[in-house]
C-alpha cells in the first residue's frame, strides 16, 4: 500500500497571495523527518523496554573484535544487508559508531600511515559532502589533512579518497576519481538503499560506511556501522572508538537492532507495509512534484537527471530519487542560497560542497507540510524572478 500525499497541490491554483511566506522552511540539514509517517503506522511494533538492571556494563561481547557491538545489532545488520543485497557482510568485520560521522573519523585514523613526516591528503570529488572538509580539518590532525576536490588532486604517493555513492549532494552514483595506485578508499554508502536508488550489485569494498540516519530515518539514535575487510583496520577503528567514547550507547544499539529487524520483517511479511516500497513511493511522488514545478516555468531552475537501472532487490527498473535535490539556477542569480533565503527557505550553497553558488542542496526528507509549502513558494519565486 502506498502513502497518500497529505496535502493536495495544484500548480495552476497557486498564487502569491494564498501561500504561506512567513514560516521558515529549513531544508538545509538532511533531517530525515519524512520517515515519521511510516513509523507512526507501525504503532508500538518497535517499542523496547529496558529495566534498571540491564545494559550496565561497558562490554557487549568480549569475544568480538568490536567488543561494544551488541550481538543483536550485529545480527540484524547482517540480516538486512543479506536481504537487501546492497553490501557483502560475510568477510567483513562490523564496527559500530556514534553515527557514521564518528566512523568517518575512525576510518581516517585507522587508514592514515602512522609515522609519516607529512599528514596524508584526503580528497573527495566535488561536489562533495560538506562535512568531510570540516571533519578532516577540525582537530588539525598530524595524520591527515583535507586536500579538496579529487578531480584536481595531483597524486604523489598515497592519499585517502572518500567516495559517496549515491553522492551527497547531487545523487550521482560514483566510483573513485583519482587514478592512482596508492589510493586508500573509504566508501560512504549512507544512501545505497532501495528507497533512494537501484541496488545493482552488492557493494564489496575494503571500508564501507552505513548509518540508520538515512536508511531508517532514526538520525537521533546516532547509530552507524562500518563494514571493514581488514582485521587490523577494524581493530584500529575500534581503538579509536574506545579512546573517544569507550564504545557506543547500548540503548541506541538495541533500539536500532529492533528497527532494522522490523524493516526485514516488513519485507518478508505481506501483512506489513514494506518499508522500502512505502518510502520509495514517497520519494517518487516528491521528486515528480518537484520536477513538475521546475519544468513549469521556462526552465529557470534545473535538476540533475538520473539513469534508469535494474534493481536486484525490488526486481524492477528504478531511477535514483536522492535524499537531496541539487537545484541549479539557470537565470542571472549568482547566489541561489541567498535568493531562497530571502523567501524563508533555508538551503545549503553549492560553495560548501566545493561547487557553484548557483547551486544549492536541499533536503527531500522534510515533513509533508514543509515540502508542500516549499514547492508552492518555489513555483512563485521562479515565476516572479523570471518576470523581473
Ligand atoms: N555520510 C553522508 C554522505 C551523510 O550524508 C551523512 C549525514 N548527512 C553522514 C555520513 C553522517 O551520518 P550520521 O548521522 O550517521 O552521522
Amino acid at each position: 500500500c502506498s502513502p497518500i500525499p497529505s496535502a493536495s497541490f495544484a500548480i495552476s491554483e497557486t498564487t502569491e497571495n494564498n501561500i504561506n511566506w512567513d514560516t521558515i522552511i529549513n531544508l538545509d540539514h538532511g533531517d530525515p523527518i519524512m520517515y515519521e509517517s511510516y513509523w507512526r503506522k507501525m504503532g508500538n511494533k518497535c517499542d523496547i523496554t529496558l529495566s534498571g538492571y540491564q545494559s550496565l556494563s561497558y562490554f557487549a561481547n568480549v569475544k568480538n573484535l568490536c567488543w561494544f557491538l551488541e550481538p543483536k545489532l550485529e545480527e540484524e545488520i547482517k540480516r538486512l544487508h543479506n536481504l537487501v543485497g546492497n553490501a557483502i557482510v560475510d568477510d567483513h568485520y562490523i564496527v559500530v559508531g556514534t553515527g557514521s560521522s564518528q566512523l568517518i573519523q575512525a576510518s581516517l585514523y585507522a587508514l592514515s600511515p602512522p609515522n609519516e613526516p607529512e599528514p596524508i591528503s584526503v580528497v573527495s570529488a566535488a561536489p562533495f559532502y560538506s562535512a568531510y572538509a570540516e571533519v578532516v580539518n577540525f582537530v588539525k590532525s598530524g595524520l591527515y589533512k583535507w586536500a579538496g576536490d579529487a578531480h584536481n588532486f595531483v597524486k604523489n604517493g598515497s592519499y585517502i579518497e572518500l567516495i559517496t555513492s549515491p553522492n551527497n549532494p547531487n545523487g550521482v552514483i560514483r566510483k573513485p576519481v583519482v587514478n592512482g595506485d596508492e589510493g586508500i578508499l573509504i566508501h560512504d554508502l549512507a544512501y545505497y538503499w532501495p528507497q533512494y536508488t537501484a541496488i545493482t550489485s552488492p557493494a564489496n569494498h575494503d571500508v564501507m560506511l552505513f548509518t540508520v540516519s538515512k536508511s531508517t530515518g532514526h538520525a537521533g539514535s546516532r547509530i552507524g556501522w562500518a563494514l571493514v575487510r581488514d582485521k587490523e583496520v577494524a581493530r584500529k577503528m575500534t581503538k579509536f572508538m574506545e579512546i573517544s567514547t569507550i564504545g557506543v550507547s547500548k540503548e541506541a544499539q538495541l533500539r536500532a537492532a529492533k528497527i532494522l529487524g522490523m524493516i526485514c520483517d516488513s519485507c518478508l511479511d505481506p501483512t506489513l507495509d514494506n518499508f522500502f516500497e512505502y518510502n520509495k513511493s514517497v520519494m517518487i511522488e516528491r521528486w515528480q512534484r518537484l520536477r513538475q514545478v521546475v519544468k513549469a516555468n521556462d526552465h529557470f531552475f534545473t535538476l540533475p537527471k538520473y539513469p534508469l537501472q535494474y534493481c536486484l532487490f525490488t526486481r524492477s527498473f528504478y531511477e535514483t530519487h536522492p535524499a537531496f535535490a541539487w537545484l541549479m539556477c539557470k537565470g542571472s542569480e549568482d547566489d541561489l542560497e541567498k535568493l531562497l533565503k530571502g523567501h524563508n527557505i533555508l538551503t545549503r550553497s553549492g560553495k560548501k560542497f566545493g561547487s557553484d553558488p548557483k547551486c544549492v542542496r536541499l533536503s527531500m526528507l522534510s515533513r509533508d507540510e514543509d515540502f508542500n509549502i516549499f514547492l508552492q513558494r518555489l513555483m512563485v519565486i521562479q515565476r516572479v524572478t523570471n518576470a523581473n
